[in-house]
Protein backbone atom coordinates (compact mmCIF):
# COMPACT_ATOMS: atom_id res chain seq x y z
CA UNK A 1 0.00 0.00 0.00
CA UNK A 2 0.75 3.45 -0.64
CA UNK A 3 -0.50 6.66 -1.89
CA UNK A 4 -1.12 4.59 -5.37
CA UNK A 5 -3.40 1.99 -3.81
CA UNK A 6 -4.99 4.31 -1.91
CA UNK A 7 -8.11 6.40 -3.34
CA UNK A 8 -10.21 8.19 -1.20
CA UNK A 9 -9.40 10.04 2.10
CA UNK A 10 -11.29 11.53 4.55
CA UNK A 11 -10.04 14.59 6.80
CA UNK A 12 -12.52 15.84 10.31
CA UNK A 13 -11.52 18.79 11.21
CA UNK A 14 -10.36 19.93 7.84
CA UNK A 15 -11.42 23.84 8.07
CA UNK A 16 -7.90 24.80 10.25
CA UNK A 17 -5.06 23.74 11.63
CA UNK A 18 -3.70 20.27 11.03
CA UNK A 19 -6.82 19.26 9.42
CA UNK A 20 -6.66 21.80 6.84
CA UNK A 21 -2.97 21.21 5.85
CA UNK A 22 -3.11 17.56 5.52
CA UNK A 23 -6.18 18.57 3.14
CA UNK A 24 -4.10 20.10 0.94
CA UNK A 25 -1.31 17.61 1.32
CA UNK A 26 -3.22 14.66 0.38
CA UNK A 27 -4.71 16.51 -2.68
CA UNK A 28 -1.36 16.96 -3.55
CA UNK A 29 -0.87 13.35 -3.37
CA UNK A 30 -3.73 12.73 -6.03
CA UNK A 31 -6.51 11.21 -3.98
CA UNK A 32 -10.32 12.11 -3.64
CA UNK A 33 -10.39 14.41 -0.09
CA UNK A 34 -13.23 14.62 1.62
CA UNK A 35 -13.09 17.33 3.81
CA UNK A 36 -15.70 17.47 7.03
CA UNK A 37 -15.57 20.51 9.41
CA UNK A 38 -18.98 22.89 10.64
CA UNK A 39 -17.65 25.78 9.11
CA UNK A 40 -19.18 26.13 5.65
CA UNK A 41 -17.46 29.31 4.43
CA UNK A 42 -14.09 28.20 5.54
CA UNK A 43 -14.54 24.82 3.68
CA UNK A 44 -15.92 26.07 0.58
CA UNK A 45 -12.39 28.11 0.09
CA UNK A 46 -10.65 24.91 0.76
CA UNK A 47 -12.78 23.35 -1.85
CA UNK A 48 -12.23 25.61 -4.42
CA UNK A 49 -8.15 26.35 -3.73
CA UNK A 50 -7.45 22.10 -3.47
CA UNK A 51 -10.84 20.40 -4.93
CA UNK A 52 -11.64 18.47 -1.65
CA UNK A 53 -15.01 17.63 -1.27
CA UNK A 54 -16.24 19.33 1.63
CA UNK A 55 -18.96 18.06 4.38
CA UNK A 56 -20.19 21.09 6.38
CA UNK A 57 -20.96 18.81 9.89
CA UNK A 58 -20.44 18.68 13.05
CA UNK A 59 -18.76 15.10 14.11
CA UNK A 60 -21.26 14.86 17.03
CA UNK A 61 -24.02 14.15 14.48
CA UNK A 62 -24.02 10.86 14.23
CA UNK A 63 -26.78 10.42 11.59
CA UNK A 64 -25.61 12.98 9.45
CA UNK A 65 -22.00 10.93 10.10
CA UNK A 66 -23.53 7.77 8.99
CA UNK A 67 -24.99 9.13 5.94
CA UNK A 68 -21.94 10.32 5.17
CA UNK A 69 -20.44 6.35 6.05
CA UNK A 70 -23.03 4.97 3.94
CA UNK A 71 -22.18 6.97 0.68
CA UNK A 72 -18.51 7.00 0.35
CA UNK A 73 -15.84 4.21 0.86
CA UNK A 74 -12.78 5.80 2.89
CA UNK A 75 -9.45 4.45 2.13
CA UNK A 76 -8.21 6.82 4.58
CA UNK A 77 -9.47 7.90 7.78
CA UNK A 78 -7.92 10.91 9.42
CA UNK A 79 -9.23 11.53 12.64
CA UNK A 80 -8.26 15.07 13.43
CA UNK A 81 -11.09 16.98 14.84
CA UNK A 82 -10.58 18.67 18.04
CA UNK A 83 -11.14 21.10 21.25
CA UNK A 84 -9.72 22.02 24.24
CA UNK A 85 -11.15 24.14 27.70
CA UNK A 86 -9.90 26.60 29.62
CA UNK A 87 -9.30 25.72 33.26
CA UNK A 88 -9.43 22.04 34.68
CA UNK A 89 -12.13 19.05 35.89
CA UNK A 90 -12.51 20.93 39.15
CA UNK A 91 -13.93 23.94 37.23
CA UNK A 92 -15.26 23.10 34.18
CA UNK A 93 -19.37 22.90 33.04
CA UNK A 94 -21.20 19.63 32.14
CA UNK A 95 -21.25 21.13 29.32
CA UNK A 96 -18.02 21.82 28.40
CA UNK A 97 -16.86 18.03 29.57
CA UNK A 98 -19.25 16.21 27.68
CA UNK A 99 -18.09 18.49 24.30
CA UNK A 100 -14.89 17.42 25.21
CA UNK A 101 -15.44 13.62 25.32
CA UNK A 102 -18.20 13.65 22.30
CA UNK A 103 -15.42 15.10 19.64
CA UNK A 104 -12.13 14.19 20.60
CA UNK A 105 -13.56 10.61 21.87
CA UNK A 106 -16.79 9.54 21.46
CA UNK A 107 -17.05 10.87 17.27
CA UNK A 108 -13.74 9.13 16.66
CA UNK A 109 -15.17 5.62 17.93
CA UNK A 110 -18.40 6.68 15.75
CA UNK A 111 -15.82 7.51 12.61
CA UNK A 112 -14.21 4.14 13.46
CA UNK A 113 -17.09 1.66 13.98
CA UNK A 114 -18.69 3.11 10.54
CA UNK A 115 -15.84 3.46 7.96
CA UNK A 116 -13.30 0.68 9.22
CA UNK A 117 -15.59 -2.42 8.31
CA UNK A 118 -14.91 -1.37 4.94
CA UNK A 119 -11.89 -1.10 4.98
CA UNK A 120 -11.52 -4.59 6.68
CA UNK A 121 -14.04 -5.99 3.83
CA UNK A 122 -11.40 -4.64 0.87
CA UNK A 123 -8.88 -5.36 2.97
CA UNK A 124 -7.36 -1.94 1.87
CA UNK A 125 -7.16 0.88 4.41
CA UNK A 126 -5.71 3.60 6.69
CA UNK A 127 -6.45 5.01 10.11
CA UNK A 128 -5.01 7.90 11.42
CA UNK A 129 -5.23 9.73 14.73
CA UNK A 130 -4.20 12.53 16.02
CA UNK A 131 -3.64 12.39 19.54
CA UNK A 132 -1.58 14.45 21.61
CA UNK A 133 1.37 14.33 24.22
CA UNK A 134 -1.66 15.23 26.59
CA UNK A 135 -2.72 11.69 26.15
CA UNK A 136 0.38 10.01 26.97
CA UNK A 137 2.42 12.74 29.89
CA UNK A 138 0.83 14.55 32.32
CA UNK A 139 1.82 18.31 32.74
CA UNK A 140 1.04 21.47 34.45
CA UNK A 141 -1.43 23.82 32.65
CA UNK A 142 -3.15 20.90 31.02
CA UNK A 143 -6.67 20.27 31.39
CA UNK A 144 -7.67 16.93 33.20
CA UNK A 145 -10.74 16.08 30.66
CA UNK A 146 -8.27 16.60 27.48
CA UNK A 147 -5.58 14.68 28.68
CA UNK A 148 -8.30 11.92 29.63
CA UNK A 149 -9.58 11.78 26.12
CA UNK A 150 -6.44 12.04 24.44
CA UNK A 151 -5.19 9.09 26.52
CA UNK A 152 -8.65 7.62 25.06
CA UNK A 153 -7.49 8.43 21.06
CA UNK A 154 -4.12 6.37 22.42
CA UNK A 155 -5.66 3.55 23.68
CA UNK A 156 -8.32 3.09 20.87
CA UNK A 157 -5.60 3.29 18.46
CA UNK A 158 -3.69 0.40 20.33
CA UNK A 159 -6.43 -1.82 20.07
CA UNK A 160 -7.89 -0.83 16.67
CA UNK A 161 -4.54 -2.16 15.35
CA UNK A 162 -4.68 -5.36 17.31
CA UNK A 163 -8.17 -6.18 16.30
CA UNK A 164 -6.89 -5.35 12.53
CA UNK A 165 -4.46 -7.90 13.07
CA UNK A 166 -3.75 -9.81 9.84
CA UNK A 167 -5.61 -7.46 7.60
CA UNK A 168 -4.13 -4.61 5.49
CA UNK A 169 -5.70 -1.81 7.30
CA UNK A 170 -3.19 -0.04 8.94
CA UNK A 171 -3.63 2.40 12.35
CA UNK A 172 -0.81 5.01 12.67
CA UNK A 173 -1.18 7.32 16.00
CA UNK A 174 0.77 10.87 15.37
CA UNK A 175 1.27 12.75 18.63
CA UNK A 176 2.36 16.46 18.76
CA UNK A 177 3.19 18.93 21.23
CA UNK A 178 2.80 22.22 20.06
CA UNK A 179 1.43 23.13 16.60
CA UNK A 180 1.10 26.63 15.44
CA UNK A 181 -3.14 26.43 14.83
CA UNK A 182 -5.93 27.98 16.07
CA UNK A 183 -6.23 25.89 19.00
CA UNK A 184 -5.48 28.26 21.50
CA UNK A 185 -7.20 30.89 19.86
CA UNK A 186 -10.25 28.77 20.44
CA UNK A 187 -9.49 28.01 23.70
CA UNK A 188 -9.23 31.62 24.67
CA UNK A 189 -11.78 33.17 22.56
CA UNK A 190 -8.71 35.27 21.74
CA UNK A 191 -6.36 35.15 18.82
CA UNK A 192 -4.23 38.23 19.68
CA UNK A 193 -3.50 36.79 23.36
CA UNK A 194 -3.44 32.95 21.94
CA UNK A 195 -0.36 34.46 19.66
CA UNK A 196 1.39 36.06 22.54
CA UNK A 197 0.80 33.48 25.11
CA UNK A 198 1.93 30.24 22.74
CA UNK A 199 3.67 31.58 19.90
CA UNK A 200 5.66 34.71 20.03
CA UNK A 201 9.42 33.78 20.43
CA UNK A 202 8.33 29.93 20.47
CA UNK A 203 9.54 27.63 17.36
CA UNK A 204 6.36 25.86 17.54
CA UNK A 205 5.50 23.33 14.79
CA UNK A 206 3.88 23.52 11.76
CA UNK A 207 0.33 22.47 10.60
CA UNK A 208 2.62 21.06 7.27
CA UNK A 209 5.15 19.51 9.93
CA UNK A 210 2.09 17.49 10.56
CA UNK A 211 0.42 16.61 7.12
CA UNK A 212 3.98 15.59 6.03
CA UNK A 213 4.23 13.27 8.88
CA UNK A 214 0.93 11.66 7.88
CA UNK A 215 1.57 11.57 4.34
CA UNK A 216 5.21 9.70 5.06
CA UNK A 217 2.64 7.33 6.96
CA UNK A 218 0.09 6.84 4.59
CA UNK A 219 3.18 6.80 1.81
CA UNK A 220 4.81 3.86 3.31
CA UNK A 221 5.21 0.72 1.34
CA UNK A 222 2.49 -2.06 2.34
CA UNK A 223 5.07 -3.86 4.30
CA UNK A 224 5.54 -1.11 6.67
CA UNK A 225 2.72 0.06 9.54
CA UNK A 226 4.26 3.42 11.22
CA UNK A 227 2.27 2.98 14.20
CA UNK A 228 3.00 5.43 16.78
CA UNK A 229 4.81 9.12 15.85
CA UNK A 230 5.69 11.50 18.42
CA UNK A 231 6.43 14.50 17.32
CA UNK A 232 8.27 17.81 19.45
CA UNK A 233 9.29 20.78 18.17
CA UNK A 234 13.20 20.69 18.99
CA UNK A 235 12.73 23.51 21.52
CA UNK A 236 10.02 21.39 23.37
CA UNK A 237 10.48 18.11 25.98
CA UNK A 238 8.10 16.42 27.83
CA UNK A 239 9.34 15.14 31.44
CA UNK A 240 9.37 16.75 35.15
CA UNK A 241 8.77 15.86 38.07
CA UNK A 242 7.24 17.86 41.28
CA UNK A 243 7.58 17.36 45.08
CA UNK A 244 6.31 20.08 47.08
CA UNK A 245 7.90 20.61 50.44
CA UNK A 246 5.53 19.89 53.04
CA UNK A 247 5.52 23.31 55.32
CA UNK A 248 4.98 21.08 58.51
CA UNK A 249 8.57 19.61 58.68
CA UNK A 250 11.50 21.34 59.81
CA UNK A 251 14.26 21.44 57.37
CA UNK A 252 17.82 21.33 58.99
CA UNK A 253 20.10 24.23 58.62
P1 LIG B 1 -7.60 23.97 15.20
O1 LIG B 1 -8.40 24.59 16.28
O2 LIG B 1 -6.84 24.83 14.26
O3 LIG B 1 -8.50 22.97 14.36
C1 LIG B 1 -9.50 22.19 14.95
C2 LIG B 1 -10.39 21.65 13.85
O4 LIG B 1 -11.39 20.80 14.43
C3 LIG B 1 -11.12 22.75 13.11
O5 LIG B 1 -11.13 22.47 11.73
C4 LIG B 1 -12.55 22.67 13.65
O6 LIG B 1 -13.45 23.08 12.64
C5 LIG B 1 -12.65 21.17 13.92
N1 LIG B 1 -13.71 20.85 14.87
C6 LIG B 1 -13.83 21.22 16.16
N2 LIG B 1 -14.99 20.79 16.67
C7 LIG B 1 -15.62 20.12 15.68
C8 LIG B 1 -16.86 19.46 15.58
N3 LIG B 1 -17.69 19.38 16.63
N4 LIG B 1 -17.21 18.89 14.42
C9 LIG B 1 -16.36 18.97 13.35
N5 LIG B 1 -15.18 19.58 13.38
C10 LIG B 1 -14.82 20.16 14.53
O7 LIG B 1 -6.60 23.00 15.98
P2 LIG B 1 -5.48 21.94 15.53
O8 LIG B 1 -5.31 21.89 14.08
O9 LIG B 1 -4.33 22.22 16.40
O10 LIG B 1 -6.16 20.60 16.05
C11 LIG B 1 -6.22 19.40 15.33
C12 LIG B 1 -6.00 18.23 16.26
O11 LIG B 1 -4.67 18.26 16.74
C13 LIG B 1 -6.90 18.24 17.50
O12 LIG B 1 -7.39 16.95 17.74
C14 LIG B 1 -5.95 18.68 18.61
O13 LIG B 1 -6.36 18.19 19.87
C15 LIG B 1 -4.67 18.03 18.14
N6 LIG B 1 -3.43 18.57 18.71
C16 LIG B 1 -3.09 19.89 18.51
C17 LIG B 1 -1.93 20.38 19.06
C18 LIG B 1 -1.50 21.81 18.88
O14 LIG B 1 -0.58 22.26 19.59
N7 LIG B 1 -2.12 22.55 17.97
C19 LIG B 1 -1.03 19.53 19.87
C20 LIG B 1 -1.49 18.17 20.00
C21 LIG B 1 -2.64 17.72 19.44
P3 LIG B 1 -14.87 23.81 12.83
O15 LIG B 1 -14.74 24.78 13.94
O16 LIG B 1 -15.10 24.41 11.47
O17 LIG B 1 -15.83 22.68 13.12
Amino acid sequence: MGFADYRVALVTGASSGIGDATVRRLRAEGLEVHALARDEVRLATLAETTGCIPHALDVRDVERITALASSIDVDVLVNNAGQSRQGDILNNSASDVDALIDVNLRAVLHLTRLFVPGMVQRNRGHVITISSIAGHYAFPGGNTVYHATKAGVHSLSQQLRVHLYGSRVRVTEISPARVETEVFARLLGDAEEAQKRFYDGYEALQPEDIADAIAFAVGSPPRMNVSFMEILPTLQVVGGLNFARNPAMSIQA
